[in-house]
C-alpha cells in the first residue's frame, strides 16, 4: 500500500500499527485481506471527517483510468487493489484510538477487497462471463459487518465487545458469551442504511465505482 503524500508521520504510524495488530489478532480472512492490501498499491488517505462524512470510505482513485484499463488489459486481484483507495477520517484516529483505526480498516479493507474482486472478474469477463462478481451494497455491508464482528470476537477485549454489542453486530448468548448477530446486523442495515435482502439492496459494486463496461 502507499500513502497519499500529505499524510503525516503520526497518522502513517497509526495506520501501520492497525494493520500489524489486525494481522496479529485477526483470523485467516483478516490476515489474508490485510496482507493482500499491504502487498498492493492501494492508496491510503487520511482526511478530516468533514470531507468524507464517515469514519472511513472506500472507492476507486480514478474511474476514468480504471475503465480504460478494464477495456484494454486483464487485471489481477493485486493490480485491482492498486486502483482503489481507503480514506480514514483524522478524527477516527485522533478520538477513536487504535480500536477505531483497526475497526475502520477491518470494515473498509473488506470493501476494498470486494471491489478488487469485482474489477478482476470484470477484466476477465470475456473469457469467464459466469465468474463475474458484482455484489450489491447490501451484500458488501453484510460481509463488512460480519467480518467486523468476527474481529471483535478475535480480540476479545471488553471495549471491543461492548462496541459490537452497542452496534448490534454482536449479541450475548444465554451463557454470557458473545457471538456475531445476523439478526442484529440485518436490523442495523435496514434501519441505518435502508437495505434489506428482500427489498432495496442498493447499488452494485461496479455502479458505486463508476465502472461502465
Ligand atoms: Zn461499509
Amino acid at each position: 500500500m502507499r500513502f497519499e503524500k500529505n499524510v503525516g508521520e503520526r497518522y502513517r504510524r497509526s495506520v501501520e500499527d492497525a494493520f500489524a495488530t489486525i494481522i496479529a489478532k485477526g483470523n485467516d480472512e483478516h490476515r489474508h485481506v490485510m496482507n493482500e492490501i499491504m502487498r498492493s498499491d492501494l492508496l491510503i488517505r487520511v482526511q478530516p471527517v468533514s470531507e468524507i462524512n464517515a469514519s472511513g470510505i472506500t472507492g476507486v482513485i480514478n474511474s476514468v483510468k480504471t475503465n480504460y484499463k478494464l477495456a484494454t488489459e486483464r487485471m489481477s486481484l493485486r493490480e485491482a487493489l492498486g486502483e482503489i483507495y481507503i480514506a480514514i477520517a483524522e478524527e477516527t484516529i485522533d478520538n477513536g484510538g487504535q480500536r477505531g483505526c483497526e475497526g475502520t480498516f477491518v470494515h473498509e479493507g473488506r470493501h476494498a477487497y470486494d471491489f478488487a474482486q469485482t474489477l478482476e472478474s470484470l477484466s476477465n469477463a470475456d473469457v469467464n462471463p459466469l465468474g463475474i462478481f458484482n455484489p450489491t451494497l447490501y451484500e458488501l455491508e453484510l460481509a463488512a459487518h460480519k467480518t467486523s464482528g468476527d474481529y471483535m470476537l478475535c480480540v476479545d477485549k471488553d471495549e471491543y465487545l461492548e462496541e459490537g454489542l452497542g452496534l448490534m453486530i454482536l449479541c450475548r448468548e444465554s451463557d454470557g458469551q458473545c457471538s456475531v448477530s445476523d439478526d442484529g446486523i440485518n436490523t442495523r442495515l435496514r434501519d441505518s442504511y435502508g437495505l434489506a435482502v428482500d427489498a432495496n439492496q442498493g447499488a452494485t459494486a461496479s455502479e458505486m465505482m463508476g465502472i461502465v463496461v
